[in-house]
Formats: C-alpha cells, structure tokens, sequence
C-alpha cells in the first residue's frame, strides 16, 4: 500500500483560512478511499492542539532542534479515519488566531522560522529520523509553507518521492537575505536556480525547484502561470518544468457542502426538488434584513483582496442596485474595499448586505440562498465557492481564468442545454456588467434559469475521479524513482 505524507499549514475543520483548508481536508481521506496509507502534517496552532486534547491525542516523539524543543502528536482528523499529525513546538506555534497573522493583520515576525522548522520536521519524519514506525514512499507538499521539505529531502541520499502543489502562486514566502543567513541555510542554496529570488529568499521556490513534480489545481492555472502576466516573476522556472507540472481540478466536500443535508441550513432541496431553495433565499433575506421580494440577489463569499476582484463588484453594484437586484456580501480582508462597501450598505439597507468577518454557517446559507455568485476574481487557481454554488443551484458569474474557466459553461458558449453560468473574458467591469445583465435577462425566463440551474446541480466535482489523477501521478513518480 503506497504511503503518503500529506504536509500542510491549515486544514479544515481544525483551522482555516482558504481553500487550502478546504482541499486538505478532503483529498487525503479521498486518497484513503482509493486505497493509500495518507496521513497529514499539521503546525500544532491552538485550535490543533485542543483538537488533539478532544480526541485523545498520542505523544509519539520528542526532539530538540537548536533551541526548539517539540513534540510530535498523533491523532485524527475529525469527522474522518485520517490520521492527523501535529507539530506542538508552543514557542513558534502556540499564539492566537490566524496562523500566518497577528490580530493587526500583520505577518507574524518569525514566520521563516516557523515554518522552516515545520519542514525541517516534515523532512525528517519523511526520512525516518524521528523514530516512527510509519515513513511515506511519497511527500505532498503544499503550499510554500511547506516548500522546503524536498529541499531538506533532496539532500538525502534514501528519500521518498515528492510532489508540491501550488495553490495560489501570489504566495510566495519570500523573506529578506539576512533570514537566509539566520535560518543557517547552507550557502550552496543562495543560487537563481535554488532559493534565491531576486536578492530574496523564496520558500516556494524550494517546492518549485527540488519537488520531483509540480502540480497545481487546474488545467488552466498550470498553462497561466507560465506566462508573465500570471507568474509572478516565477514563469521562467515553471516554463523550464513544464514537463513535470500538470493541474488537476481541486474536488469538494460533498458531505458538507449538500443542500440535500446541510446542518447550517433551515431548509433542504435536491436536483429533482430544487423548490425549497426558495425559503432558503426568503430565510437568508430575513437573516440579513434583506426585503422580502423575488429580486434577484447575488451572493459573493470570500477574501477582500485585489486577487478577488472586488473593486470590479464595487464597480458593477450601483447599476445592480439601480435594477432592483440584491446583494449579500460576506468576507474579511482589506480596508480599501471593506470601507466602501460598508457605505454602500450603509446607502442601501435592505438591498445589500456585508457582513465582515467569518461566518461558516452563514457561508453556507448565503450559497442555499442566494439566486447567483459572483466570482470576478482577477486570477482563480481554482476557486471553490464557484463549485459549491453549483452544487447549490446557485448560478455562478465568473471570470473566464483558472479553475473558474474549467469549471463554469457559459450560457452562450455552451448553449442552453449545457451551460451552467455565465463568464467574461475581458477583465474589469464593464466584462463583469456585461456577464451580469446577461444573467439577470436569463434569470427573468424561469424555464431556462431551472435548467441552468438543473446542468450545474448534476455536474460531480466531488474528489473520486480527482483522487485517482494524484494516484496515477504518485505512481509515476514511484516507477521513475524505481
Ligand atoms: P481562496 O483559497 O483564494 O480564499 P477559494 O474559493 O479556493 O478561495 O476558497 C475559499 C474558501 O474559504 C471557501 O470554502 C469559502 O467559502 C471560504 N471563505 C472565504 N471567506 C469566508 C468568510 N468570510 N466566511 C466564511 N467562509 C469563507
């Protein structure tokens, strides 16, 4: 039975901040179901460590590295037979909050070392210096948080196979010269072709450059990052790797996200019962002091970052608003968007929405409730909520980039009977506008909204197909390496 590490910095339900919880927390369990031993690497925050308390936790080794001493801890992730481990190291891991921030939304200060000692850790349980009776054949990397395990590992002279998926290339855990020299690298990684980034040490490069495959989360994303426009300085070393990067379609959770079964909702509905969907929207508008009319309402859920676009939404709501539609905002993130929105919502209560912070449940009933969801991002290496809210019924509007465009058939390209959504291919907002009041027109036929509805309800993103491509590609690492 092949063996997998799976290493990553957050993982739903124990911690999250993005989709990278989300993924972590479904595809190893999707993995076991295929048949491979995957257990997961996990930073031992707060929330990790009472989860280990929670679920009786076992202490399976103790190491000191300089003047770090740690634990390893063995439990499981909840909900599901994957075992979860978890590196307690209280000086760098025990603080409140955000993993990767403090409460003013700064990076935390010492986030190299934090994670340089994560994957020193990660390396070495890979290697069998940690004294365990498990050792992986291959290590899943993710995320630059992670991105220096096969560099540790690439050292080695026995070493399992490595894979790094990058989620989102905008991260990049680049940090200054001196933290190189303070993280006691050797001197022979300070190179171009190695860590070094213009005059700059790269985590992610260390994933990039020693992984032996590169994957990424969507057909689309892995061809955009080899281009200027979308790799961040990064395109060249991707272009040179392009032989050993493939995207694979992140899948989702569909025993939480159901709306035949979803707990955080009042009302449940299905592909041939799709009726109830409609007092979820009446129970969202009354949550959120929304008026209680048939108005189209369009949802949006995520980070307020540029990535997300949501300077082209703030653009586009003062027509939406004009034309009577409504609009249910949640998300946390940046001041310049969130200060305008909130005077927006403030000049139109019972129209539009925000709610700062975050929410889960109301997550959820915004996807149940909402008529369609915007998803204007700038560039999506995925995206998820565009795949929930098909689930949902609820039609997405999306930029035609990354996983949105593999993702989402527009009305127009696809025809009535295939289409799911609706897309642009000009970035900004007049493409986003256009996108929208195709759909508001679409939404006005009930017949035709219920099969667009209906075609992206049937469409299967769960994990069992994609599963099986990061199975076939462990294997092919296994046979190169044989
Ligand atoms: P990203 O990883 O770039 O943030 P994704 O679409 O891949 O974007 O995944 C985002 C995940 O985080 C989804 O599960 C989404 O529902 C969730 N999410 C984002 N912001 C919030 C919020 N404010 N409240 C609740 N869930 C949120």
């Amino acid at each position: 039975m092949t063996r997998v590490l799976f290493i990553t910095s957050e993982v739903y339900p124990v911690i999250k901040t993005g989709g990278l919880a989300d993924v972590s927390g479904s595809l190893p369990e999707a993995l076991c179901q295929q048949g491979l031993d995957t257990q997961i690497l996990l930073p031992g925050y707060p929330a990790a460590m009472e989860t280990a308390r929670t679920t009786g936790a076992r202490r399976e080794a103790q190491l000191s590295l300089g003047q770090y001493h740690l634990s390893l801890w063995r439990t499981r992730l909840p909900g599901t037979p994957v075992t979860l481990w978890l590196v307690d190291c209280p000086a760098l891991f025990d603080r409140p909050g955000n993993p990767y921030q403090n409460d003013d939304g700064q990076d935390w200060w010492d986030n190299a070392h934090r994670y340089q000692l994560f994957c020193r850790v990660g390396a070495m349980m890979a290697s069998g210096q940690v004294g365990l009776s498990w050792q992986p054949d291959i290590v899943h990397c993710n995320d630059w948080q992670s991105g220096l395990v096969p560099v540790f590992l690439d050292a080695l002279p026995k070493r399992p196979g490595t894979v790094f998926t990058i989620h989102n290339l905008a991260y990049q855990g680049v940090f200054s010269w001196e933290t190189f020299r303070a993280l006691g690298l050797p001197d022979s990684l300070w190179r171009f072709d190695r860590l070094e980034f213009h005059g700059q040490l790269s985590f992610i490069k260390g994933g990039l450059v020693y992984a032996d495959r590169l994957t990424t989360v969507s057909p689309s994303y892995a061809q955009e990052i080899q281009t200027p426009e979308f790799g961040y300085g990064l395109d060249g070393l991707l272009r040179y790797r392009s032989d050993h990067l493939t995207g694979i379609l992140n899948g989702i959770d569909t025993r939480i996200w159901n709306p035949t079964e979803d707990p955080y909702l009042d009302f449940h509905y299905d592909f041939g019962q799709i009726e109830n969907k409609t007092q979820c929207k009446a129970r969202l508008q009354q949550q959120l002091g929304l008026e209680r009319t048939g108005a189209p309402l369009f949802g949006f859920i995520g980070r307020l970052v540029e990535q997300k676009g949501i300077d082209w939404i703030l653009a586009v709501l003062p027509g939406l608003l004009d034309r009577g539609c409504q609009i249910a905002i949640l998300g946390s993130g940046e001041p310049r968007y969130a200060d305008p929105l909130r005077a927006l919502a403030h000049r139109h209560p019972g129209q539009l929405s925000l709610t700062l912070g975050y929410d889960e449940p109301l997550a959820h009933r915004i996807t149940a409730g909402a008529d369609l969801f915007l998803m204007p991002s700038r560039f999506e290496p995925c995206g998820l909520n565009q795949m929930y809210s098909l689930r949902y019924g609820t039609v997405p509007v999306v930029h035609a980039v990354g996983g949105l465009r593999d993702t989402v058939r527009d009305y127009d390209d696809a025809g009535a009977a295939k289409a799911t959504g609706f897309c642009f291919r000009q970035p900004g907002p007049d493409g986003l506008w256009q996108a929208a009041t195709r759909a508001l027109a679409v939404y006005d036929n009930r017949r035709a909204w219920r099969r667009l509805q209906r075609n992206g309800m049937a469409i299967d993103h769960s994990w069992g197909r994609r599963a099986k491509e990061y199975q076939a590609l462990y294997r092919a690492i296994l046979r190169d390496r044989c």
